[in-house]
């Protein structure tokens, strides 16, 4: 047993999210997490929205309401969405938190100290007409690298590149139109070639990383340039520095502040369980967390703030780059065990895109659908180690085909028959168990291992698949053994062995299918006479700030309770009702419906 962090990417609180953000964050992270849990670790699973940064305070500007705002309406919007999946976060707060403000500065105040952040003279825009500053946001040209016309100046929208305003090809204020004037003015610059060596000697003693991830972060460290970390912004977190704190056109950069999330979030949950160190089981290098694991779940696009970015940040704060330096007050923290990223999911062939409607958010989507017929898809056909194509068509024959013929009619015959015959579990028959029933039970004890390993491993598609193998075995015995044909009272005690065997195994699988359907799994449980809480639910809590700030929701949980990763002997003689089907079959029509929509 040991202490497991789930570091979970923090989705941006510009909009709703659609399902194309939870597969790669959202649902391989609760799988995870889940199945850690069940086999006994203790694991923290954390996360929240990220809301600072340009895009936030442009769209606010044009809705006509403050950041913080329109952050707090996304906020909730996010909290709601993930908890209807049944994400199992232990935090789910947000950045805007005056503990997650006093975090932020405290690594940048440390960094500061060791020399891993340095002040730089560049080019920032001005207003010739004001002579004020001119935010980042409030430039607009043409992008250098793409060509695209309308890119801000602190990035483009259209490929994504992080930018400087004196980049840009014809730049102009959107406020009157006019040519920026460049001027000199310091902001601050991480020093990454300081910590490209202590980066690379970390990267060198990574195992089981998917390799794509590894060499893309490998290729990263070739070219390591200081990055800017201070922006001509409003709406950030304040400069921790004499001189800085005060001025209120000079924030942290959005990205140097949400990564540092995982960190403030764990404090945060500390602080919130009564034991304030709590923490330090999941980040202290050195006593209470050195044996500690940490795994950060996140979309490819994201992987250079995980494998280099927020690496770098723990470095230079624990005073091992090149210049080295001492711990900050946090001591010395741990860098990620593993980087998890998954690939892009497209939704009928194309990149998912809001403004072209090409897009289903995960709201509308539990509106009409299970959150388990979602999770069973991301985790059985989506985007792990691909680019994957969402379909609907794709979509309806999963459903259909698999949950519902295969595992959904397993659990309903089987607990229908023995109901109807028995109406309870019934025992096994003392001339004892055959050899295919011996098979059956070794199939599904044997599951266990094979699937708790894929899972461990993060191969979520390979074990899903193996217990998903285990319910197609159960399927073939049921049909070999027909015990529908042993209506007579002399062969009811067969009968009644092959429902058992087969109940057993029902019971086995659902276990092997838990972290991946956690409601359903639940339904079963109680289909097959049990009680209490076989897979926790996160619950959405109203909370307030722990530093007088406002209130705000987070997404929490009490994990401690459910099934263990281990077969449990079902009992013969408990009770069985006849059951209520567990999936929805899904009527083709569903597809032409979505399609429509989506060409609307
Ligand atoms: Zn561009």
């Amino acid at each position: 047993m040991s202490h497991v962090l789930a570091a979970v990417a923090w989705p941006y609180a510009n909009g709703p999210r659609h399902i194309g953000h939870v597969s790669g964050f959202g649902v391989p992270s609760d799988v995870f997490a889940r199945y850690m849990r069940m086999a006994g670790h203790d694991v923290l699973m954390v996360s929240g929205t990220d809301e600072h940064g340009t895009p936030i305070q442009v769209q606010a500007d044009a809705d006509g309401v403050t950041p913080r705002e329109l952050a707090d309406r996304y906020n909730r919007v996010i909290v709601e969405d993930l908890h209807g999946l049944g994400l199992s976060y232990d935090l789910f707060t947000r950045t805007t938190t005056r503990n997650h403000y006093a975090v932020v500065q405290e690594l940048f105040e440390g960094m500061y100290r060791n020399g891993y952040i340095v002040p730089k003279t560049t080019m920032g825009a001005i207003s010739p007409s004001t002579g004020r500053t001119l935010p980042d946001r409030y430039i607009e040209g043409t992008c250098p690298i793409c060509g695209y016309d309308s890119a801000r100046g602190d990035q483009c929208d259209n490929c994504g590149n992080q930018l400087d305003p004196i980049d840009l090809i014809d730049p102009k204020s959107r406020i009157n139109g006019e040519t920026p004037k460049f001027v000199e003015t310091e902001h601050f610059f991480l020093d990454l070639p300081a910590l490209a060596e202590v980066l690379r000697q970390w990267l060198d003693t990574r195992e089981g990383w998917r390799p794509n991830v590894l060499r893309f972060s490998r290729n990263l460290l070739d070219d390591l340039q200081p990055r800017a970390i201070t922006r001509d912004l409003e709406w950030g977190v304040p400069i921790p520095l004499d001189g800085w704190r005060d001025r209120p056109d000079k924030r942290i950069y959005v990205w140097f502040d949400a990564v540092i999330g995982y960190l403030s979030a764990s404090i945060e949950w500390a602080r919130r369980s009564g034991d304030p160190e709590a923490w330090r089981q999941y980040w202290s290098a050195d006593g209470a967390g050195k044996d500690s694991q940490s795994y950060y779940f996140m979309g490819k696009d994201n992987i250079v703030f995980h494998s280099v970015i927020w690496p770098a940040l723990l470095s230079g704060y624990s005073g091992e780059g090149s210049r080295d330096g001492a711990p900050g007050e946090l001591g010395r923290l741990n860098l990620p065990t593993e980087v998890v990223s998954s690939e892009y999911l497209t939704m009928e062939g194309r990149k998912f895109s809001s403004s072209r409607k090409v897009v289903i958010y995960v709201r509308d989507f539990l509106e009409r659908y299970d959150a388990d017929a979602l999770r069973y898809f991301i985790a059985a056909a989506g985007p792990e180690s691909n680019d994957t194509d969402f379909t609907w068509a794709e979509f309806l024959r999963r459903n259909n085909d698999e949950l519902v013929a295969g595992w959904g009619n397993l659990v309903n015959r089987c607990v229908s028959m023995a109901a109807k015959n028995f109406g309870e579990i019934p025992p096994v028959d003392p001339a004892g168990l055959t050899e295919a029933d011996e098979a059956l039970l070794a199939t599904s004890r044997a599951g266990f291992a094979t699937v708790g390993d894929l899972i461990g491993r993060h191969r979520q598609k390979q074990a899903i698949g193996e217990a998903m193998r285990v319910v197609a075995e159960a399927n073939r015995y049921l049909s070999e053994q027909a015990p529908w044909k042993l209506k007579g009272e002399a062969d009811k005690p067969r009968m009644g062995t092959i429902l058992h065997v087969a109940l057993q195994v029902i019971s086995d699988a659902n276990t092997l299918l838990t972290p991946f359907l956690p409601h359903s799994a639940q339904q079963v449980h109680e289909l097959l006479g049990g009680t209490g809480v076989h897979a926790p639910m996160p619950v959405i809590e109203q909370v307030d700030d722990l530093d007088g700030g406002p209130s705000y929701p987070v997404l929490t949980g009490d994990y401690t309770v459910g099934a263990r990763w281990e077969s449990v002997s079902i009992e013969a003689g408990r009770p069985l009702a006849a059951p209520k089907p567990v999936f929805r079959k899904l009527d083709p029509s569903i597809v032409d419906e979505e399609l429509a929509r989506l060409a609307d």
